[in-house]
């Protein structure tokens, strides 16, 4: 006789912000699936149960912001097994791949991936370089070509992605801005717009993106930031939280700063997105301050903000910011099996930013299970 359920997720708390759920559920999957979703499934009836008590299941995780392009772009690491360990199930790059190598994307990092590896298109033929950057000379800039490749590639491309980092578009920040909104335009997608260390104003970008558009490093303390000199937050920024504007955290080695956060959060700059920018350039192992998805989340206990709305963030809200929320981001029936089982441990750990600043939190969030399509890989803890 053949059972009901692959997989049992028996005694956690379902924590599904996509519908307002919060509620000790079992979980049962089935072929890949979430097949059952109710207060106590038989486990007679399952192949393996999983017992998970004082854990939080949520939807798989969302990581909006990495980079995985790892062999071929400068900014590439290899992430599949790290978000295998951390209750990632997707993974957004950003920028690695443009036009001319999407495809070679696609073949080498989204089909052999367990973690469902999609991307923004970068605006830059090839994708972000280090140095020198992809857009010094803008004639690598093809907006049509990056706008024909989300269409050409509904399961992988997710956007356009543009760097404004004087690194990487020197004096041609404006032009560029320019030319992935164009892109954005065409293809009926967001553009995801790095800030910090720019060569236009935060108040011109701010106000040239459209709704649905993602500020990603929305916290980097690299001039110019979203609070100016004398510690206010610009007007314009506020005006494109108010229209829909996407803020996404984008932590990586150098843009997040506790001040800075709890400065723009308090003017409510709430973060839409939490991600990691998980890239090759940081030191490693470990990923220096940025350490992985769950301790970037972490931060933002003692920002003030609490463990469902951190869940939103990074399940959710980062679907719908791709239009993916048909997809990813929710735990129901009839849905791919991506899961994560988390813990809140109270485990004191001294949390660090970009600019040498220390807090210490009493507590951690840590994953215990992924689940990706139904099969199961252990958490890091
Ligand atoms: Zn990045």
């Amino acid at each position: 006789m053949s059972e009901t359920y692959d997989l049992l997720v028996t005694g956690g708390t379902v924590l599904n912000p996509a519908a307002g759920l919060r509620q000790q559920l079992d979980v049962g999957v089935k072929d890949g699936r979430v097949a059952a979703l109710q207060a106590k499934l038989p486990r007679a009836e399952a192949k393996r149960v999983i017992e998970v008590p004082g854990c939080y299941v949520t939807p798989g995780l969302i990581d909006f912001h990495v980079h995985s392009f790892w062999g071929v772009n400068p900014y590439g690491c290899e992430l599949d097994s790290l978000c295998m360990s951390t209750g990632v199930t997707t993974a957004i790059d950003a920028g690695s791949s443009g036009p001319i190598n999407f495809k070679g994307f696609q073949k080498l990092v989204y089909e052999p991936s367990k973690t469902r590896m999609i991307a923004f298109v970068a605006l830059a033929q090839h994708g972000v370089l280090n140095d020198p950057g992809e857009l010094e000379d803008l004639r690598f800039a093809d907006p049509n070509a990056a706008a024909a490749t989300v269409g050409e590639f509904p399961n992988v491309g997710v956007g356009i992605k543009v760097r404004l980092h004087k690194k990487g578009v020197g004096v041609n920040g404006r032009e560029a801005l320019r030319l992935a909104i164009h892109a954005g335009e065409a293809s009926k997608s967001p553009v995801m717009v790095h800030v910090g260390n720019t060569g236009i104003p935060m108040s011109e970008i701010a106000a040239t993106l459209r709704p649905g558009d993602v500020i990603t490093h929305c916290y980097t303390p690299q001039k110019p930031s979203i609070i100016d000199e004398q510690g206010r937050l610009l007007p314009e920024v506020r005006k494109a939280k108010e229209r829909g504007v996407i803020f996404d955290v984008g932590h990586a080695g150098g843009h997040f700063d506790f001040n800075l956060v709890q400065r723009a959060m308090g003017e409510g700059i709430i973060p839409d997105v939490i991600s990691s920018d998980l890239h090759g350039r940081l030191s490693q192992p470990g990923f220096g301050v940025v350490g992985d998805l769950p301790t970037v989340l972490t931060k933002f206990l003692p920002m003030g903000l609490s463990f469902d709305e951190i869940i939103a963030n990074c399940t959710i809200n980062a679907a719908r910011a791709v239009g993916w929320q048909d997809r990813i981001g929710s735990l129901e029936v009839g849905r791919e099996a991506d899961i994560a089982v988390l813990q809140i441990l109270d485990d004191p750990v001294t949390l660090r930013d970009s600019v040498g600043a220390e807090k210490l939190h009493k507590q951690r969030i840590a994953a215990k299970w992924t689940i990706r399509a139904g099969e199961v890989f252990q958490g890091r803890g």
